[in-house]
């Protein structure tokens, strides 16, 4: 199996009801693929982590990657691993804006901007955004 990490930026801002609306399909389609995974949101950009069949996975993240509403994919990581670390949802979902607001002054690390661009130098940084917001229900 592979896990995949990328980010990327909404062409415009995606309201509450296009996000389910998002996840509603996506989790449908993850379910027929057997890919898991959790997805990030925040100001309008991205973090998304797949996991599952290596060619599955690069399959969808080919559909993904031509998805006209959003831009600037960066893939951060592509790892082969033996077990899921996201596999109890088909696409679990944290709105972090949400999550910020509850927990303002619990930790700087959660009012961080998540734009494309501050990953490139360090990209491992945001799989730890991601096993952080795993643990986290908003
Ligand atoms: P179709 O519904 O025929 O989609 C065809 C194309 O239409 C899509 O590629 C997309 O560009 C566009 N489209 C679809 N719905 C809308 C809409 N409401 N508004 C504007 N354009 C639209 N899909 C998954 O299956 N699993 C995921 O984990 C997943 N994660 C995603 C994460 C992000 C950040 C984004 C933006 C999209 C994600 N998607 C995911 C959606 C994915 O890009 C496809 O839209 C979806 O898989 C359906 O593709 P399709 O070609 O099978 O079907």
């Amino acid at each position: 199996m592979v896990q995949l990490v990328y980010v990327s930026s909404a062409i415009e801002l995606f309201s509450n009801e296009a996000l389910l609306e998002l996840l509603r399909k996506s989790r449908e389609k993850n379910r027929q693929l057997d890919i898991t995974g959790l997805l990030l949101y925040k100001e309008g950009n991205f973090i998304q982590v797949l996991e599952g069949p290596d060619e599955v996975v690069q399959n969808l993240y080919a559909v993904i990657s031509k998805d006209s509403r959003h831009t600037g994919l960066i893939t951060l990581s592509k790892t082969e691993i033996t077990e899921r670390e996201f596999g109890d949802w088909a696409m679990g979902f944290r709105n972090m804006t949400k999550i910020a607001e509850r927990e303002a002054g619990l930790s700087s690390f959660l009012t961080e901007s998540i734009a494309p661009e501050t990953f490139q130098r360090q990209p491992s940084r945001a799989l730890i955004f991601l096993r952080t917001f795993r643990n986290i229900t908003d």
